[in-house]
């Protein structure tokens, strides 16, 4: 687990980053992280990219006194505009900001605050996704967080596509994605002709029992 840094009348701010595929909890980590630091007093807001309308806007992440606001943006040099008084900023689902983000959150830094951002490492088609490799490389702690392969249980790391759109971006949570180890991520459309084929061998040799 991750332990924050202990600065002694240290003023600087810094960097960490929770990375990692879908379902592996990146968010869960973010609020719990800010959710400490609130209870300390600390001023705490969490920032996501306009983009991700799965949720409300300026939804509350989480549902108990300590909630905290999610404020939705649209370009990431608003954060600079935004964040007077605060001193740990969340940045969710940082995969979908845009390139100048980097460069912000060590603006950010420089400026005193401490920076949280979560955010996938790589795309569905298993490719550093928008700013988060230059994130990673600026920051000073990282994260990566693993979900479960949906079908071996190994440790996962890729965000598998069971939907056919072709974009980069297509929301969407269960429905349209499947975490996966790289060996089940790599099977690809296989693996699910595969649970295809055993579920109808299965319907097939529960009907013979009923007979
Ligand atoms: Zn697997």
């Amino acid at each position: 687990m991750f332990l924050e840094p202990h600065f002694k009348g240290q003023r600087s701010g810094w960097i960490e980053v929770i990375c990692g595929s879908m379902f592996s909890g990146k968010t869960e980590e973010l609020i719990r992280r800010l959710k400490r630091a609130k209870i300390a007093n600390q001023k705490v807001e969490i920032f996501k990219p306009k983009v991700d309308t799965r949720y409300d806007d300026a939804k509350v992440v989480s549902h108990d006194a300590n909630s905290i606001l999610s404020v939705p943006i649209e370009h990431s040099s608003k954060l600079l505009e935004l964040t007077d008084g605060i001193n740990v900023i969340g940045i969710d689902e940082a995969q979908f900001f845009d390139g100048e983000l980097p460069e912000v959150c060590q603006q950010l830094a420089l400026r005193g605050n401490r920076v949280i951002i979560a955010g996938l490492d790589m795309d569905y088609k298993g490719k550093p996704f928008g700013p988060m490799p230059n994130l990673l490389a600026v920051a000073e702690y990282i994260t990566k967080v693993h979900a479960i392969c949906q079908h071996c249980g190994n440790l996962a790391t890729h965000s598998y596509r069971i939907s056919n759109e072709g974009e980069t971006v297509v929301l969407g949570e269960k429905d349209r994605y499947e975490a996966r180890c790289r060996t089940c991520y790599h099977m690809g459309n296989i693996l699910n002709l595969k649970v295809a084929e055993e579920k109808k061998e299965e319907k097939i040799t529960n009907q013979q029992t009923l007979l």
